[in-house]
């Protein structure tokens, strides 16, 4: 099922845009031991955004039920299921594009129950309690992007047409490419990216959760 029956889309990053806390950030907290040298490495551009985030991701070892618990209580919206619900109702479908892990996204998205199911982009991946979260880049997909994965302005571009809109919303530095595309009426950002965009002057409508943004999105006719 692609997102070809909705004349328009919602593209939204998933990480701490969907969520309130990145699965990034928990797994550095709580369940890795590092003094960020793999993210210094990335920050000094010797190993690419992929390469940081499967560098930890790797090293995790617990039972997959205990993290599991962890990606509950990560602050995805409980009320999603009826979001997306409404939003389709309205014409509005809803894309996650992640430069993040399938596994987790997939794992919160299905827990909602929403048929068809949302489109997710991201890196693909599986957990076992001895080999950890191994992230996989997704070589194959049209929106694959060597060093995050997956392209979100890729993502953005080929939901956009004539008599179709596209939002973005997003939190971070991977979101400003994407969120740059949309007209900013439908440009939602919170955190770095908002002050990415405050840098450079573009408008944007701030949120706090995700669940604020689909009072924002315009009813629209399909044709
Ligand atoms: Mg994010």
């Amino acid at each position: 099922m692609t997102s070809s029956a909705y004349p328009n889309t919602l593209v939204t990053d998933f990480d701490g845009t969907l969520t309130r806390t990145d699965f990034f950030q928990a797994v550095l907290e709580r369940l890795v031991d590092d003094n960020l040298s793999i993210w210094n490495r990335y920050c000094q551009g010797s190993i690419t955004h992929f390469e940081a985030l499967a560098g930890y991701y790797r090293q995790i070892r617990i039972q997959q039920s205990k993290l599991l618990e962890m990606v509950n209580e990560l602050g995805f919206p409980k009320n999603f299921a009826n979001l997306v619900n409404g939003l389709r109702k309205n014409k509005w479908d809803v894309v996650i594009a992640s430069a993040g892990c399938e596994w987790y996204i997939r794992y919160l998205v299905n827990l909602s129950d929403i048929n068809p199911s949302p489109i997710v982009h991201a890196n693909g991946g599986t957990y076992s309690d001895d080999a950890g979260l191994v992230m996989e880049l997704p070589r194959h997909s049209p929106h694959f992007h060597p060093e995050i994965g997956i392209s979100k302005a890729s993502v953005v571009k080929a939901h956009m047409g004539l008599n179709r809109s596209v939002a973005f919303a997003g939190d971070g530095p991977t979101d400003l490419e994407p969120a740059l595309l949309v007209d900013p009426k439908l440009r939602f950002a919170k955190g770095a990216l908002a002050r990415l965009l405050s840098d450079k002057e573009e408008e944007f409508i701030p949120f706090y959760d995700w669940d604020e943004i689909p009072n924002h999105l315009p009813e629209m006719d399909s044709n």
